[in-house]
């Protein structure tokens, strides 16, 4: 079809919302946050309804028209961008953000994938409730991205990814065929598990529009503590003793080492220092409470939590675990170390616009958190040994083993940003894969990692990936150009 006609037939649709034609209007939506890909759209919609979603993609299907799925466009691997063709339309769900249920008694709650992640925060809290995910991106990102990304964030540790929070979806098939398996049973052993299929499927495979979450309860304090380490082992350690003392307790657990602090001291005015110094291998950790003044049991006898804290950490001072550490007494204080860390991607991002390190390949890693300290070895020795003068910019979630783990350099490192991968990032997950970690932990595939995906996935597990795609959109419509090669 041509753009001309496609242009009228979709003015006929009948959408509350006209489509977004002018190429002006479409930029917010064909460049990605990072600003390494953009495309080119035929039209923005925007539905209002499942039922709208659905005559959009029947009609795409019908007319061979691709659709590229997107929420708050916050991917980091160019997962929402279209291509250069022009020929696709963006789907963004940003006017589908009702909440169709509320359960208190059974802690869910079902909303349409548009609503913004901080928002169910706000909406939940209100009632004494808590949505784990918690990531950066929570004033923009969408629950349908979350979902479609299956993104991790700080509190993975405790709570799982965001398909750990899931109970049910609504989904729009590559046909139009509207899938309901919104549910809040805990248990439902009704055949394969399709629901699982399509959370980190990357707009691949359909279009969420709704989704049932797990709610928690809202903790009643948390502890926030800042510690200094010298080395990564001794923060890994340092993750027992707390596990030991504090099991069950620990939302988050992220490491800050020095070069994270250099890049936030660069770029986030007014900064404010935990410490005199930057500190070498910084640990922010959150301990949750459920009691209104908790008081802990140890050896010592009942104390409150803020003393078990205290004592534990003089321990660790002691044996040289850490070498300084600072209990939060207020939550101002809590929420700048927080601001400070949820700021990493915006800080790295300036860093690369105004210092003299023109590239930046960027990798999301995981391992077993043990083998982190050999790897970071190992790697940092491939790295200094690949090219003179590159910079590695690493921090993450330390609790559950990811790391970001991105090399900064100057012109002469070659681009990553194409999905072709380079020899660095190559040598890279060669080590990743020898410590049995995963070259891409929490920010999925896109654009970016699609080779990375050919390489190391299992070969029976991609072909059996390819099968399901092609099963399931057999005109290839559903973002096109993300995950597979096809
Ligand atoms: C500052 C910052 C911090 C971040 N921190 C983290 C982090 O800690 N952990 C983490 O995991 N990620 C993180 N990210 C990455 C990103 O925020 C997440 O991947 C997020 O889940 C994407 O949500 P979104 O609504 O922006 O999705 P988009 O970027 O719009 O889309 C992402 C993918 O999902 C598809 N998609 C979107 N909505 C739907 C839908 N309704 N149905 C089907 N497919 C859909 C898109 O086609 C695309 O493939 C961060 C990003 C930024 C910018």
């Amino acid at each position: 079809m041509q753009i001309k006609e496609l242009t009228i037939e979709l003015k006929n649709l009948g959408l509350k919302n006209p489509p977004l034609l002018k190429e002006e209007e479409h930029l917010k939506y064909i460049n990605d946050w990072r600003g390494q890909y953009s495309g080119k759209a035929a039209a923005v919609l925007k539905p209002t309804n499942t039922l709208e979603v659905s005559t959009i993609v029947k009609f795409a299907n019908e007319n061979g028209i691709s659709i590229v799925p997107q929420g708050g466009n916050t991917s980091l691997c160019g997962a929402a961008t279209p291509d250069k063709s022009g020929n696709s339309i963006i789907v963004s769900l940003e006017k589908m953000n009702n909440i169709r249920q509320f359960n208190k008694e059974a802690q869910t709650i079902t909303v349409e994938s548009g609503m913004i992640l901080s928002q169910i925060h706000d909406l939940v809290e209100k009632e004494d409730l808590f949505f784990p995910l918690n990531l950066g991106a929570k004033g923009s990102c969408m629950i349908g991205g979350n979902l479609s990304t299956n993104a991790g964030g700080v509190n993975v540790l405790k709570y799982g990814n965001t398909r750990e929070l899931c109970l049910g979806l609504e989904v729009v098939l590559p046909d139009g065929k509207i899938m309901n398996l919104l549910s809040e049973l805990k248990k439902d052993n009704t055949g394969y598990d399709l629901k699982n299929l399509f959370i980190g499927a990357e707009g691949t495979l359909g279009i969420i529009t709704a989704a049932t979450l797990k709610l928690f309860r809202l903790p009643k304090s948390i502890t926030t503590i800042f510690v200094e380490a010298d080395k990564i082992t001794n923060a890994v350690k340092l993750l027992n003793v707390f596990n030991s003392n504090f099991p069950d307790r620990i939302e988050s657990f992220e490491l800050m080492p020095r070069v994270f602090w250099e890049v936030a001291q660069n770029n986030i005015e007014n900064i404010k220092l935990p410490f005199e110094n930057l500190p070498e291998m910084g640990v922010l950790i959150d301990i949750s409470s459920f009691a209104k003044s908790e008081i802990t049991q140890n050896k010592d006898g009942i104390l409150p939590i803020t003393i078990t804290i205290e004592n534990i950490l003089e321990e660790c001072l002691e044996l040289n675990l850490i070498s300084n550490a600072t209990i939060c007494t207020n939550k101002a204080q809590s929420q700048s170390l927080w601001s400070i860390r949820e700021a990493a991607a915006e800080s790295e991002k300036k860093e690369l616009e105004n210092s003299n390190l023109l590239k930046c390949l960027k990798h999301d890693i995981s391992l077993p958190v043990e083998s982190i300290d050999n790897f970071h070895e190992e790697a940092q020795g491939m790295i200094s040994n690949f090219l003179p003068g590159l910079k590695t910019i690493y921090f993450g979630h330390l609790g559950d083993g990811n790391l970001h783990y991105n090399v900064f350099g100057n012109g002469s490192l070659p681009d990553g940003f194409e999905g072709k991968g380079t020899d660095l990032t190559s040598e890279l997950y060669k080590i990743v894969h020898k410590y049995n970690g995963s070259f891409s932990a929490e920010h999925g595939i896109g654009q970016l990692k699609k080779n990375n995906l050919k390489c190391h996935k299992n070969e029976a597990a991609y072909s059996l990936m390819t099968v399901i795609k092609s099963q399931l959109d057999p005109k290839g419509i559903m973002n096109p150009g993300k995950v597979l090669y096809l």
